[in-house]
């Protein structure tokens, strides 16, 4: 696996995220652009938030659209996982905070994405006790010198933002909130063709309407992705357990029937 804070400019593009169109418009307007055109954002003394919260139930693309952002903004990623960095650096985890920042700082323009941030960031005097404490006053600390830091972006994402202390939602430190919902039923749609993009999805297949199908109902990005992976593996084992078949020359795709059959067995 990777080590701690390795920065890299991610492979997720625009088109591997199914709807959440708003949110990318907030995010070209606060990051991409910004990343792109500074002198504009200067000369026009544009002054915008730098650190922001993402939520909402899990496996709804938070992760993934940070990394898009990045991506399209030609940015470094540092992904920092909130229960690793608390629990690894027993002790030591302010400096780690320290070290992730200055890390941030020489890779810029840099997206600094806390998965789970939630952990780092409960509320004070209650379930973290004082390495949370600590951990969490060096993370207001780093979060308030964002005048030094140019071109450095944060992004938390949570499922439970109501746990979190309220200090560190304020305005330069998570200071935009943005929610990020389940698919409505044509966003599913949206989601299952930019997880198709890389499959082998028969002609005949109507993703939309799929998507608005309600088998369907309140699956999650992360669950249209186990759908589409399980069609694909049932339509792979038809091709496999098959062989006199295949001899006719048609060329196996994913069909109707294989969706039928996922949704069935993960449901
Ligand atoms: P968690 O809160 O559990 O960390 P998350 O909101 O960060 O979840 P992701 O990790 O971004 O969710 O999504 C998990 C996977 O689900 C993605 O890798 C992708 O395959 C799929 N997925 C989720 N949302 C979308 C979406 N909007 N478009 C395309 N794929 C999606």
């Amino acid at each position: 696996s990777r080590r701690e804070g390795f920065s890299a400019v991610p492979n997720i593009k625009w088109d591997d995220v199914g709807g959440l169109h708003l949110l990318r418009q907030e995010f070209d307007r606060y990051i991409v652009r910004r990343i792109k055109h500074p002198e504009d954002y200067e000369d026009f003394g544009v002054d915008l938030e730098t650190g922001f919260l993402l939520y909402g139930p899990p496996g709804c693309g938070k992760t993934l659209i940070a990394k898009a952002v990045a991506n399209e903004a030609g940015a470094n990623f540092i992904h920092i996982k909130g229960p690793e960095l608390l629990n690894k650096y027993v002790g030591e985890s302010e400096l780690a905070v320290r070290t992730i920042f200055s890390r941030a700082r020489t890779c810029s323009p840099c997206i600094l994405f806390f998965d789970e941030v939630d952990s780092l960031t409960t509320k004070r005097g209650k379930e973290g006790g004082w390495v949370v404490e600590r951990l969490l006053n060096q993370l207001l600390i780093e979060l308030d010198g964002a005048d030094q830091r140019r071109d450095v972006y944060v992004i938390g994402a949570t499922n439970r933002p109501e746990v979190m202390d309220r200090a560190v939602l304020r305005p330069g430190r998570f200071g935009k909130l943005l929610y990020v919902p389940l698919p409505t039923p044509d966003e599913r749609g949206m989601i299952l063709k930019a997880l198709a993009r890389k499959k082998p999805i028969d002609a005949s297949v109507d993703l939309m309407a799929i998507g608005k199908d309600t088998s369907c109902e309140n699956l999650s990005g992360a669950d249209l992705s186990a759908l589409i992976n399980e069609a694909a593996m049932t339509a792979l084992e038809d091709k496999l357990t098959s062989s006199s078949k295949s001899s006719d020359g048609t060329s196996w795709t994913i069909q109707d029937t294989h969706f039928e059959r996922a949704l069935k067995k993960i449901s």
